[in-house]
């Protein structure tokens, strides 16, 4: 890809063989758009640990995408953080997303020994140093769990400085939350690109509980033509596209360094808002 701007596509590993090798014609098929790599997400306290690992290794290896493996730092110990990036480091993968993690429920809070995202990135640093190019999560809209905005930039700021390349951010439906993000932690002194990350509109229910969760508002008007929509799906789709793809065009003419697409393991969301916006492929 010609442009510096960086597209990438992220999966979660799946549970079946059948899953995986459906997850591996996807993959085979966004390749062809040349993205700059690819990421597979990790069940923090190791619960995909094998799944992610092959997962990984499957779409660096076969389908040839550099991929970033997600790592989460919340009920790892130090020693199964290093046997992990040792095995990546001689596995050939450069790249990481290093993240605190939200451990399952009923798995207790924080139980590794690595409190926070910037005290991985800080462990990564000290035990590869510059091997891996590591991603850190980004807020526009605020941590759910953060006391108030000011604290979260601040400890965004730190985990930057402990040795993050790159953020992508959680998904939001509000372009001004990023530029506003932005605009803040550029004054605190962070240069790293800050990519916004792109979820794809397919489905209501769901995307509205998870949005809840998460904290990503959905807006109003949205909210309802979609909840109109029912059991249409053709039509959320199409709606959710036209949103998505103009809200993407909106955050790259307004300088976002790329787009990073929570593809959910699907092709054509994610392809659909790529052919809108005339990505070069
Ligand atoms: P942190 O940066 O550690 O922040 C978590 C909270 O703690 C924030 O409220 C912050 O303000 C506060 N905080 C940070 N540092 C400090 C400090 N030093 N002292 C006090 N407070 C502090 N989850 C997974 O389990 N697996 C995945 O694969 C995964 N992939 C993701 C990919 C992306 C792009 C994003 C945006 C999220 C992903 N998540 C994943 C979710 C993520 O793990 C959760 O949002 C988690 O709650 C926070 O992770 P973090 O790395 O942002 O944490």
């Amino acid at each position: 890809m010609s442009s510096t701007r960086q597209f990438s596509f992220e999966f979660f590993p799946t549970k079946t063989d059948a899953g995986h090798e459906k997850l591996m014609q996807t993959a085979a098929h966004l390749a062809t758009y040349n993205p700059n790599y690819f990421s597979c997400t990790y069940g923090a306290g190791g619960s995909t640990r094998d799944r992610t690992i092959d997962t990984v290794k499957h779409l660096n290896d076969v389908i040839k995408v550099s991929t970033a493996p997600h790592l989460s730092c919340v009920g790892d110990t130090k020693a199964d953080l290093r046997q992990l990036l040792t095995m990546y480091k001689n596995s050939g993968i450069n790249r990481l997303v290093a993240l605190r993690g939200d451990l399952p429920s009923g798995m207790g809070m924080a139980s590794g020994e690595l409190r926070y995202a910037n005290e991985l990135v800080e462990f990564v640093r000290k035990e590869t140093d510059d091997h891996f190019t590591i991603a850190v999560a980004a807020y526009p809209e605020m941590h759910p769990q953060a006391r108030n905005f000011e604290e979260d930039l601040r400890n965004f700021a730190t985990k930057v400085k402990a040795g993050a390349n790159i953020a992508i951010t959680q998904y939001f439906f509000n372009a001004d939350c990023y530029f506003y993000f932005v605009e803040r932690v550029r004054k605190l002194g962070i240069e790293i690109p800050i990519v916004p990350g792109i979820m794809p509109i397919t489905n209501y229910t769901r995307l509205a509980r998870f949005s809840d969760a998460c904290g990503a508002e959905m807006p109003r008007w949205v909210r309802k033509q979609l909840e109109a929509y029912g059991d249409d799906t053709k039509s959320i789709k199409a709606f959710g596209e036209q949103v998505i793809s103009e809200m993407c065009e909106r955050l790259l003419q307004g300088g976002a360094p790329g787009l990073h697409f929570y593809t959910l393991n699907q092709a054509e969301p994610s392809l659909a808002i790529w052919e809108n916006l005339k990505l070069p492929r």
